[in-house]
C-alpha cells in the first residue's frame, strides 16, 4: 500500500479497518488535560479490556457465595479453572493443547524450565542468548550457570553484533551455533528483542541449534499476542512468556509455558514438583510421591491465583475473538504506515533500529532521535503520549492493533514533528 501523509488519508484507514470496533472494548487512560492519551504502550502493559470487570467479580461473587465450596460450585470453578484458558493459549502460540500451561510469573517459568532443559555437562554447558537480551533473563541464566558450578564468565555466550550494528542477522548466528554448538547445552532467545524489537526466524534457529545437539528455548515476553507463532512446528523445546504486555491481563498477571510434545511424558527429567502438576486423579489422595501430569500442566507447583487469572481470561477472550492473523495483518499495515511517517520527518532528526523487513518485526519500533532523544520523550510525554524510553538512546513505540487507530499514530507523528 502507498501511504500518504495527510490527516484525512489516517482517517480514511480507520473507516476502512475491519478490526476498529475493538478499540472500544479497551479502557484508555486520560493525559491531565482530559483526552485520551495515545497509548503506544502496549509492549510494556496493555490496556484493561472492559470486559475485565466483570470476569473479576463473577469470582470475587463466587468466593462471597461459596466460600471454599467455589472450588467446585463457582460458575468457573476454580479447581480447574486455569484449563479455561488452554485452547486460546494454545491456538495462540501454534501449539498442542497439552503443551501449554498458564501458571506464576514469566521470570519463575523460565527458571523452572531451565532446571528440567539446562543440564550442563563439562563437555556441554554454554547457554546462548541474544544480546542486550532483557536483564532479568540475563541475571536468571547466569544463576543457573553459577547454580550448576560453571563460571557465567566463560559459558554465558552472548551472540556478538557486527560492528555498528544492533541487530542480528540470521547467518552470524548460524555461524555461532555452527562454531560453538558442541558446547552449547542451550539456546535461550527472546523472539522478539525487547530493545530493538527484532523477531528471530525462531524455526530456522531450532532446526540449526538441534543439528549441534542443542536445547532449544525462547522467551516471548514480546512475541505472544504480537506476531504468530508456531512452536510446535518450530520445534521449539520451551518456551515462557507473560501477558500483561500484549496480551493485556493486567500488572503482574500470570505467565505462559509451552514444552513440546516429545517432552510430555518425559518422567526423566529432573524438575522442581509442585501439588499442581500431580496427577489430577490422586492429587487428593495427597500420598508422598510426586506423578507428573504428562504435559506442560506437569510444571505447574501451585494452584494458581483465580482473580489475575479471570482478568486473563477476558483478555484471551477478546483475542480468541479477533484473531492472531487479521491482528497480524493490521499490525503490519499500522507499523508500516508509522515506519513511513518516521521516515518522512528524515533520518538526519529521526530514524529507527528496529529491522526494516516486515517478516524480522512486530509493531514496535524502537526509535533514536539525533540529539537530545531524551528531551523529545520528555516532551512527548507532557504532550499525552505514552510510550517508553529506554536507556541509552531509544524511545520505543508500539502501535497495537487490537486498540490502536491509524489517527494514533498520525497525531503521535505530528506531536513528535512539533517538538524535534
Ligand atoms: C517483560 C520481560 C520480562 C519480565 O519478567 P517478569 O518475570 O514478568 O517480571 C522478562 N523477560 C523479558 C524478555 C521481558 O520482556
Amino acid at each position: 500500500m502507498t501511504f500518504k501523509t495527510d490527516r484525512e488519508f489516517a482517517q480514511h484507514l480507520d473507516t476502512s479497518d475491519p478490526l476498529a470496533r475493538y478499540r472500544d472494548l479497551f479502557n484508555h487512560p486520560k493525559h491531565h488535560d482530559g483526552n485520551p492519551v495515545i497509548y503506544l504502550c502496549g509492549n510494556s502493559l496493555g490496556l484493561q479490556p472492559k470486559s475485565v470487570r466483570a470476569y473479576v467479580e463473577q469470582e470475587l461473587a463466587d468466593w462471597e457465595a461459596h466460600g471454599v465450596e467455589g472450588h467446585f460450585r463457582a460458575k468457573h470453578p476454580w479447581m480447574p479453572y486455569h484449563e479455561n484458558l488452554t485452547r486460546a493459549t494454545a491456538r495462540l502460540v501454534g501449539a498442542q493443547a497439552q503443551e501449554v500451561v498458564v501458571m506464576n510469573s514469566l521470570t519463575v517459568n523460565l527458571h523452572l524450565l531451565m532446571v528440567s532443559f539446562y543440564r550442563p555437562t563439562p563437555q556441554r554447558y554454554k547457554i546462548l542468548i541474544e544480546a542486550n537480551a532483557f536483564p532479568s533473563d540475563q541475571y536468571a541464566v547466569k544463576s543457573q550457570i553459577s547454580f550448576h558450578g560453571y563460571d557465567p564468565a566463560d559459558a554465558f555466550l552472548e551472540l556478538p553484533l557486527r560492528e555498528g550494528e544492533v541487530t542480528h542477522r540470521m547467518a552470524d548466528i548460524a555461524d555461532m551455533l555452527e562454531r560453538e554448538g558442541s558446547q552449547i547445552a542451550l539456546v535461550l532467545l527472546g523472539g522478539v528483542n525487547y530493545y530493538t524489537g527484532q523477531f528471530f526466524d525462531l524455526g530456522q534457529i531450532s532446526t540449526l541449534a538441534h543439528k549441534q545437539g542443542c536445547v532449544v528455548g525462547y522467551d516471548l515476553a514480546h512475541a505472544a499476542g504480537n506476531v504468530p507463532l508456531q512452536l510446535h512446528d518450530w520445534d521449539a523445546d520451551f518456551a515462557a512468556w507473560c501477558s500483561y504486555k500484549y496480551l493485556n491481563s493486567g500488572p503482574g498477571s500470570l505467565a505462559g509455558c509451552f514444552v513440546h510434545e516429545r517432552h510430555a511424558d518425559r518422567q526423566d527429567l529432573p524438575r522442581f514438583a509442585g501439588w499442581w502438576g500431580h496427577d489430577k486423579h490422586t492429587r487428593f489422595k495427597m500420598g508422598p510421591d510426586f506423578q507428573a501430569i504428562p504435559g506442560a500442566e506437569g510444571w505447574q507447583l501451585s494452584n494458581p491465583p483465580i482473580l489475575p487469572m479471570a482478568a486473563l481470561r477476558a483478555s484471551m477472550d477478546i483475542f480468541d475473538e479477533a484473531g492472531m492473523e487479521a491482528l497480524r495483518e493490521k499490525s503490519i499495515q499500522l507499523t508500516n504506515y508509522l515506519a513511513f511517517l518516521v521516515d518522512e520527518i528524515g533520518p538526519e532528526k529521526i530514524s529507527y533500529i528496529t529491522p526494516h523487513e516486515v517478516e524480522s518485526r512486530g509493531c514496535q519500533l524502537s526509535l533514536v532521535v539525533a540529539s537530545e532523544g531524551k528531551r523529545v520523550y520528555d516532551a512527548i510525554s507532557e504532550r499525552g503520549v505514552v510510550c517508553d524510553w529506554r536507556e541509552p538512546d531509544v524511545i520505543r513505540v508500539a502501535p497495537v492493533p487490537l486498540y490502536n487507530s491509524y489517527s494514533d499514530i498520525y497525531h503521535f507523528v505530528e506531536i513528535l514533528k512539533s517538538v524535534l
